[in-house]
Parts: structure tokens; C-alpha cells; sequence
């Protein structure tokens, strides 16, 4: 494996270098035929470009990148793992403009790259958080018409006009003793969705702590703990009856590291990508403390996962 981007570039110069080292990372050296996952013999063919199985009800060809989010892709392979590890490791991103020019794909591609990528980054804080937990709501992702199917012209123009409906939700929730975060965007956040939400990344008997929104009133009476600071009244940091200090200050410094990456690299983000891109900046929050190379290898194995093109353009349902 290598430990940066120059020595990536350095193994894998060509589309068969790549090709061998992704035969490794699969398969370990031992190809397995991924139409019907035959493990004996496995020919090699066409100088090493494919493999074709070696069972007698098969004999089906296939090559290295089969069943993975490669195939099918005119970019090489070499130039994604290129763009997973920048876009793993670059604190606030990189925009698809700046990704083009650096691995030499148009900005079209860069963009498609990227959102494979993201969708790679799904990876949500498995364990359920305890102990203190800050929750906060904030706004970003611009909202279009077409986020509005279903409402009269009049409605939406309306729904386009006032601040609160132009964007989208988010929902940030932080475990204060491992500082991780969970993030869910929503198109606008009401009090049952918030409460299932945090229902089901939160340990019941937690203390939450929050601003005075009013959204977190039913968790506050059914099992969980509450704490609040009154940002309408300035205050921001309170030692609570118990000594314990109350506030939102880390959830809020996540929203200022993913604020200044969508406005500093994505500039314009719609909310249609919301999740993805809340995604991809939990996803570097949450693995801080790793390697670039370590945060590459995580979203390298979910590389056998597939987003279809035309399922990442559709219109959201
Ligand atoms: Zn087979």
C-alpha cells in the first residue's frame, strides 16, 4: 500500500499496474469468478486484461473491475484512486473545477467522480452515542423547483421566496467524549422526524444538549436527559446544577469547517446532494485522527458497490 499521493502515482503509472494491484486488493491473487462464484481454476486472458472462469457451466469472461463502481467506466483506474485519495484527504474538499485540472478529466467527469465517492463515504457512526450529546439544526443546499414537485406554480415561487423553505436542513448530532458526529439532512426538519432520528443514533438516559429550539421537547420528557444554553440571549457556555458545562460548541465547529468547504470549494451545493456532501465532511470528521492513506483504504473497500449514473441524476423522489 502506499503512504501518499506521490507514491499512488508511482506504483500504478499505467491502466496495468492498476489492473494487478486492484487483482490483489479484490482477490488477494486468487481471482473468484464473480458470475457464479466459482474458486478453482481461473484463466488469465488477453495478456492479463481479463480472466475467463474456469467452471464448465460458466466459462463466462470478466475482467478485474466486474461488479465494481469502476466498471464501465471510461475514466482509468488509476485516475479514481487518484481522486478517492484527495478527496479523502483535502480537510474541506475539492471541487470537481479543481479535480479535473489536477488528474486530467473534464470537469463533467470530476463532478461524476465525486459523487461516487461521496456515496462511498456513507459510513455512519455505527455505535450508539452516549453521554453527553450535542444536537444542533443549521440551513444549507439551495433548494429548486424541482424540489417542489407536487405544488402549484404560485406555491413554489412562494416556497423559493422565504429563507426557511430556499434551504435545506440539517441535523447535527455530536458525542461529546469521542467529539464523532452524525449528520442527516431534511428537507425541513419537523419535531417527529428530528425525534426518530435522534432516537435512533442516541442512547436512551444521554443528556442532550441543546439551544432553547423547541424541536427536542418530546426526547426531553421521554428518556433522555436535557441541558440548554439560550443563543437568543447570547449565552453560549453555562456550568449546569450538576457542574457539568453546557453547550453546543462542537457540533457548532463542525458547521463552520463544512460551512467554509461548501462555500469556499462547492461555492453553490443543492439540496438534492444534500446528504451526500453532509456525508463526505462527517465522514473526515470522523476519521480525523487516521491516515490519509487509511481514510483511502475505507472508502476504497466499498468499491464493489455500484451508482448507476441515471440513479445519480433522477430527481429525488
Ligand atoms: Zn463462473
Amino acid at each position: 500500500m502506499f503512504k501518499n499521493l506521490h507514491e499512488l502515482i508511482a506504483q500504478m503509472p499505467d491502466e496495468k499496474t492498476c489492473r494487478e494491484w486492484l487483482a490483489k486488493q479484490r482477490w488477494n491473487g486468487k481471482p473468484v469468478c464473480p458470475h457464479c462464484g466459482f474458486e478453482g481454476k481461473i484463466y488469465v486472458i488477453e495478456g492479463g486484461k481479463k480472466y475467463k472462469c474456469g467452471s464448465a457451466n460458466c466459462y463466462k469472461k470478466f475482467s478485474v473491475t466486474v461488479g465494481t463502481f469502476l466498471e464501465g467506466s471510461n475514466i482509468p483506474i488509476n485516475k479514481w484512486l487518484m481522486a478517492i485519495y484527495v478527496c479523502t484527504a483535502h480537510k474541506k474538499g475539492i471541487s470537481s473545477y479543481q479535480l479535473g485540472k489536477d488528474i486530467g478529466v473534464t470537469q463533467k467527469s470530476a463532478w461524476f467522480l465525486l459523487h461516487r465517492i461521496r456515496a462511498l463515504m456513507d459510513e455512519r457512526v455505527e455505535q450508539p452515542m452516549k453521554g453527553i450529546v450535542e444536537a444542533d439544526e443549521t440551513y444549507m443546499g439551495r433548494k429548486y423547483r424541482s424540489d417542489y414537485v407536487g405544488l402549484s406554480p404560485e406555491e413554489i415561487d412562494y416556497k423559493l421566496k422565504t429563507p426557511q423553505n430556499k434551504k435545506g436542513a440539517v441535523l447535527g448530532i455530536v458525542e461529546r467524549s469521542t467529539g464523532n458526529v452524525n449528520v442527516k439532512a431534511f428537507s425541513k426538519i419537523k419535531r417527529d422526524e428530528l425525534t426518530d432520528y435522534v432516537r435512533s443514533k442516541v442512547e436512551e438516559g444521554s443528556s442532550l444538549h441543546t439551544d432553547e429550539s423547541s424541536l427536542y421537547r418530546k426526547l426531553q420528557y421521554n428518556g433522555y436527559g436535557r441541558e440548554t444554553v439560550t443563543h437568543s440571549r447570547k449565552e453560549f457556555v453555562k456550568t449546569s446544577e450538576t457542574g457539568v458545562r453546557v453547550h453546543c460548541n462542537t457540533v457548532e465547529a463542525f458547521w463552520s469547517v463544512m460551512k467554509r468547504g461548501v462555500h469556499g470549494i462547492y461555492h453553490q451545493i443543492s439540496y438534492k446532494h444534500l446528504q451526500q456532501y453532509c456525508n463526505e465532511f462527517s465522514f473526515r470528521h470522523n476519521h480525523r485522527h487516521l491516515k490519509d492513506y487509511e481514510k483511502f483504504e475505507i472508502v476504497f473497500k466499498g468499491i464493489v458497490g455500484r451508482l448507476p449514473y441515471k440513479q445519480l441524476v433522477a430527481p429525488k423522489k
